[in-house]
């Protein structure tokens, strides 16, 4: 049992591929069909884990410093990356 679902993030749909996946075995989406290796796909996702963590971060700093003078959040505006594979991450939860 995953404790995540691995998602195409133009579908948001479920990747198909093996129950066990190894590194090298593909993963696809069966929409759009994008795909790339296990290990691959994976990576790309703690990216976009990362980038949405920090996202919260920043929201949330946002909101507790709102209104106050005294306080400026020095945000760092980054390019928004694209990305093929995502999670779904329950961060309001
Ligand atoms: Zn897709």
């Amino acid at each position: 049992m995953t404790a995540f679902q691995l998602q195409c993030a133009a579908c948001k749909i479920p990747l198909e591929g093996p129950d066990d996946p190894e590194p090298e075995d593909v993963l696809r989406c069966p929409r759009c069909g994008v795909e790339d290796r296990t290990d691959n796909v994976v990576a790309e996702v703690r990216e976009y884990a990362k980038d949405r963590m920090a996202e919260r971060v920043n929201t949330m700093l946002r909101d507790a410093t709102r209104g106050k003078k005294f306080l400026d959040v020095v945000e760092n505006p980054r390019p928004q990356r694209v990305y093929r594979f995502m999670i779904d991450l329950d961060l309001d939860g």
